[in-house]
């Protein structure tokens, strides 16, 4: 579906759901909503249709732009100013280039438009992605968003950018250039950028292996592997808790990831039927979970699978079986993955080595809170970002670093800022998922942190080329960058607070 936002929250009524239905495509008044929900507002949305028309909407007045609204913790949610619906406008542009092996893609280019273009036109694919194909390539990029192994970051293959400035002009940035490290990866500050060039790779197959273990046996496990993801029960043994461990190896380089030999362990027939029905158990009776969780860890499974991916699968990276794990029946490891879709997801980058005391550190922390009602979902899931990346706003762009995803039910987001804020505490290399963080004023010493100030050069670039002001972010992004005060006209003004 071209731009809509199905699926943006189990939490909202049916009426709203029809309402926001029926509303894609149209412009005016209409709800702009993060994924669950729990960032809304409603205002003015326009649909460029072509770039000249988008050329004038920028000079009409302020304006944010908003890809396909996935984000969870409300970037792209500014109220009282004109939303830029990108995604559902015209600016298709979708072309390869064999000679530099890199394409050009538009801003209402989603990820699967983009995947299926090069798979099947070119026999290419991106260097990396996240787990999830319905949103805009320029939305996932700006907020950093990531897969797991080499080139993580997905922003980190921008190779070209093209965007509006603030009387409409093109500018073109190329990497090299004095500002492109800056606005490759911008969370929506320099916008609306109109086209990107992307590196591609080839189409290729890995080993695959899936693994069920503990904690302790990650670096075991893991060895031959070039790439790691792997996700946490946070209710089992705290000191050694059960991970299911995803570890892609190159084919044909004679190193593979350690896979268990065969399933062990207690529970036999029963162990494998209850880990089958676990998820759906765990969705629909989240009280149990700890209980759940806690005999999974008396059975002690070790478990193992190992696929070489097909080269023509577009999801590989989180579901290592042929095909689209949309069209499949749920397993355990498409089950780690499902509480994207019914919880609130709040995520954060530490350092890579410094993962697995973090995530026992949160596993205490969320074990305290369980006398105030307060429960993780399923899984805490872990990507791994070796090596760095050109970006400076890339989670990785110092530094090896690991992704910490937290998921809780939407009325339980704000314990999970709480979790930030005190994983921020210990570590104070933590540095943000702008597409998923609760941002704020705390991030600034971790990305100025290498002596340069670099949220004041990105405010450089932006007056420099919107000295109109027309452009505006997110609250929350205007306190990340100190530049400001709430919009008059926003509830906090309203009650005379501004
Ligand atoms: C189900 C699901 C799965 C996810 N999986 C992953 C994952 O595996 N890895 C990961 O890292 N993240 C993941 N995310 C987070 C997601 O990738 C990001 O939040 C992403 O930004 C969403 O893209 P979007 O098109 O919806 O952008 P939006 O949320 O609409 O916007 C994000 C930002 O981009 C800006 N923007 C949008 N279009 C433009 C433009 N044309 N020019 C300039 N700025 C623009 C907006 O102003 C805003 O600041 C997931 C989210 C969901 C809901």
């Amino acid at each position: 579906m071209a731009g809509g936002y199905a699926m943006i929250g189990s939490n909202l009524s049916r009426r709203e759901r029809a309402a926001d239905a029926r509303a894609i495509g149209t412009e005016g008044k209409r709800w702009i909503r993060s994924w669950i929900n729990v960032f809304r507002c409603e205002t003015e949305a326009r649909i460029p249709q072509d770039e000249a028309a988008l050329q004038r909407l920028v000079c009409e007045g302020r304006y944010s732009c908003v890809g396909q609204s996935h984000s969870y913790n409300g970037v792209q949610v500014v109220p009282g100013v004109t939303a830029m619906l990108m995604r559902e406008g015209g600016l298709k542009t979708l072309t390869y280039d064999p000679g530099s092996e890199t394409v050009r893609v538009g801003a209402s280019v989603s990820v699967r438009e983009l995947k299926l273009f090069l798979r099947d036109g070119h026999g290419r694919g991106l260097l990396n992605s996240g787990n999830y194909m319905e949103q805009s390539v320029i939305g996932a990029l700006a907020t950093g968003t990531h897969g797991f192994g080499p080139r993580a970051v997905m922003a980190d293959s921008v190779v070209e950018l093209t965007f509006l400035d603030g009387a409409g002009q093109r500018v073109t940035l190329r990497r090299g250039d004095p500002d492109f490290a800056h606005v490759a990866l911008s969370f929506g500050t320099i916008a609306p950028i109109v086209e990107l060039v992307l590196e591609t790779k080839p189409l290729e197959s890995y080993v695959s292996v899936s693994s069920m273990s503990r904690l302790s046996k990650l670096a075991e496990l893991k060895q031959g592997a070039i790439a790691a993801n792997w996700a946490v029960m946070p209710y089992t043994d705290p000191e050694d808790p059960v991970i299911m461990l995803h570890a892609l190896a190159e084919c044909d380089k004679g190193v593979e990831p350690t896979a268990h030999p065969e399933a062990k362990g207690g529970g036999g027939h029963f162990a494998k039927w209850f880990l089958k029905h676990y998820y759906n158990f765990d969705r629909f009776l989240p009280w149990f979970r700890r209980p759940m969780q806690r005999f999974i860890d008396w059975l002690d499974l070790k478990q193992s699978e190992r696929v070489v991916t097909d080269p023509q699968d577009l999801d590989y990276l989180y579901d290592p079986k042929p095909g689209l794990k949309e069209n499949r029946a749920p397993s355990i490891t498409r089950g780690l993955f499902s509480t994207t879709y019914t919880g609130y997801n709040l995520a954060f980058f530490v350092p890579l080595e410094k993962a697995p005391a973090v995530v026992k550190f949160i596993i205490r922390e969320a074990d305290a809170l369980r006398d105030l009602g307060f429960y993780l979902k399923g899984i805490i899931s872990v990507r791994e970002l070796p090596g760095t990346a050109g970006p400076v706003f890339a989670a990785n762009a110092r530094q090896p670093m690991a992704a910490i995803d937290l998921f809780a039910d939407p009325r339980d987001y704000a314990w999970l800022e709480r979790l930030q804020r005190l994983v921020m505490h210990y570590e104070p290399d933590t540095r943000p998922h702008f597409g998923k963080s609760a941002l704020g004023p705390d991030f600034r010493a971790a990305l100025n942190g290498d002596g340069q100030n670099h949220l004041e050069q990105l405010m450089d670039i932006y007056e420099r080329h919107f000295p109109q002001g027309n452009l505006m972010f997110s609250e929350r992004v205007r306190a990340m960058l100190d530049v400001g005060q709430p919009l008059a006209g926003e509830s906090a003004a309203d009650a005379g607070l501004a």
